[in-house]
Protein backbone atom coordinates (compact mmCIF):
# COMPACT_ATOMS: atom_id res chain seq x y z
CA UNK A 1 0.00 0.00 0.00
CA UNK A 2 1.39 3.90 -0.90
CA UNK A 3 2.20 5.59 2.23
CA UNK A 4 0.95 8.74 1.77
CA UNK A 5 1.83 10.39 5.19
CA UNK A 6 -1.06 10.04 7.24
CA UNK A 7 -3.80 7.56 7.81
CA UNK A 8 -7.63 7.13 8.22
CA UNK A 9 -9.17 8.31 11.42
CA UNK A 10 -11.09 5.74 13.24
CA UNK A 11 -14.86 6.52 12.49
CA UNK A 12 -16.84 8.25 15.25
CA UNK A 13 -19.94 8.13 14.34
CA UNK A 14 -22.81 7.46 16.83
CA UNK A 15 -26.37 6.52 16.15
CA UNK A 16 -28.51 7.89 18.21
CA UNK A 17 -31.10 5.46 17.58
CA UNK A 18 -29.21 2.90 19.24
CA UNK A 19 -28.00 4.73 22.03
CA UNK A 20 -28.40 4.03 25.73
CA UNK A 21 -30.24 6.37 27.45
CA UNK A 22 -30.97 4.51 30.69
CA UNK A 23 -27.48 5.70 32.05
CA UNK A 24 -28.87 9.18 31.09
CA UNK A 25 -31.91 9.14 33.09
CA UNK A 26 -30.51 7.87 36.19
CA UNK A 27 -27.59 10.21 36.18
CA UNK A 28 -29.89 13.31 35.44
CA UNK A 29 -32.23 11.81 38.18
CA UNK A 30 -29.50 11.99 40.71
CA UNK A 31 -28.00 15.21 39.93
CA UNK A 32 -30.32 17.79 37.94
CA UNK A 33 -27.43 19.99 38.00
CA UNK A 34 -25.75 18.02 35.10
CA UNK A 35 -28.46 19.74 33.12
CA UNK A 36 -26.57 23.56 33.07
CA UNK A 37 -23.20 22.78 32.19
CA UNK A 38 -22.23 24.98 29.35
CA UNK A 39 -18.74 23.03 28.40
CA UNK A 40 -16.76 25.41 29.13
CA UNK A 41 -13.89 22.68 30.13
CA UNK A 42 -13.04 25.01 33.40
CA UNK A 43 -13.43 21.44 35.10
CA UNK A 44 -11.08 19.35 32.68
CA UNK A 45 -8.51 22.08 33.01
CA UNK A 46 -7.94 21.92 36.71
CA UNK A 47 -8.98 17.97 37.46
CA UNK A 48 -5.98 16.25 38.78
CA UNK A 49 -6.75 13.12 37.29
CA UNK A 50 -6.46 14.56 34.09
CA UNK A 51 -2.86 15.85 34.74
CA UNK A 52 -1.88 12.08 34.88
CA UNK A 53 -4.27 10.30 33.01
CA UNK A 54 -5.84 12.35 29.98
CA UNK A 55 -9.16 11.63 31.76
CA UNK A 56 -11.53 14.26 30.59
CA UNK A 57 -14.32 14.90 32.73
CA UNK A 58 -16.23 17.40 30.23
CA UNK A 59 -16.02 14.62 27.99
CA UNK A 60 -18.05 12.58 29.90
CA UNK A 61 -20.92 15.04 30.14
CA UNK A 62 -20.76 14.65 26.02
CA UNK A 63 -20.64 10.85 26.26
CA UNK A 64 -23.43 10.69 28.62
CA UNK A 65 -25.24 12.59 26.06
CA UNK A 66 -24.60 10.55 23.52
CA UNK A 67 -25.75 7.17 25.37
CA UNK A 68 -21.57 5.90 24.93
CA UNK A 69 -22.04 4.22 28.36
CA UNK A 70 -18.97 1.55 27.98
CA UNK A 71 -16.62 4.39 27.07
CA UNK A 72 -17.76 6.32 30.37
CA UNK A 73 -17.69 3.17 32.05
CA UNK A 74 -13.55 2.75 31.02
CA UNK A 75 -12.99 6.34 32.16
CA UNK A 76 -14.50 6.84 35.35
CA UNK A 77 -12.09 5.17 37.12
CA UNK A 78 -9.40 7.01 36.70
CA UNK A 79 -10.83 10.09 38.62
CA UNK A 80 -9.33 10.34 41.89
CA UNK A 81 -12.63 11.73 43.90
CA UNK A 82 -10.77 15.19 45.06
CA UNK A 83 -13.65 17.92 43.96
CA UNK A 84 -10.94 20.36 42.04
CA UNK A 85 -13.40 20.30 39.36
CA UNK A 86 -16.43 21.49 41.47
CA UNK A 87 -14.61 24.30 42.99
CA UNK A 88 -13.85 25.89 39.39
CA UNK A 89 -17.01 25.48 37.89
CA UNK A 90 -18.82 28.73 36.95
CA UNK A 91 -22.24 26.69 36.88
CA UNK A 92 -22.33 25.64 40.36
CA UNK A 93 -22.12 21.83 38.45
CA UNK A 94 -21.82 19.57 41.71
CA UNK A 95 -19.75 17.47 39.60
CA UNK A 96 -18.88 15.29 42.62
CA UNK A 97 -22.01 13.86 43.38
CA UNK A 98 -22.03 13.77 39.61
CA UNK A 99 -19.23 11.13 39.41
CA UNK A 100 -21.04 9.23 42.71
CA UNK A 101 -24.24 9.40 40.33
CA UNK A 102 -22.52 8.02 37.51
CA UNK A 103 -20.88 5.26 39.53
CA UNK A 104 -23.96 4.37 41.11
CA UNK A 105 -26.01 4.24 37.25
CA UNK A 106 -22.85 1.69 36.53
CA UNK A 107 -24.18 -0.26 39.79
CA UNK A 108 -27.08 -0.22 38.50
CA UNK A 109 -27.28 -1.04 34.98
CA UNK A 110 -25.05 -3.85 35.70
S1 LIG B 1 -16.67 23.68 34.61
FE1 LIG B 1 -18.89 23.36 34.89
S2 LIG B 1 -19.88 24.41 33.16
FE2 LIG B 1 -17.69 24.16 32.64
S3 LIG B 1 -17.62 22.21 31.47
FE3 LIG B 1 -17.19 21.73 33.61
S4 LIG B 1 -19.21 21.17 34.48
FE4 LIG B 1 -19.59 22.27 32.56
S1 LIG C 1 -12.96 14.99 41.33
FE1 LIG C 1 -12.26 13.71 39.60
S2 LIG C 1 -12.93 14.85 37.78
FE2 LIG C 1 -12.94 16.30 39.52
S3 LIG C 1 -10.90 17.29 39.51
FE3 LIG C 1 -10.80 15.54 40.89
S4 LIG C 1 -10.02 13.85 39.63
FE4 LIG C 1 -10.79 15.43 38.23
Amino acid sequence: MIDFGYTLTRDRQLDYDRGDFRFLRIVRAMEPSLDVCIGCGSCTATCSAGHFTGFNIRKLHTLIQRGDNETIKAELKKCMFCGKCQLVCPRGVNLRNLILAMNRAIEQLG
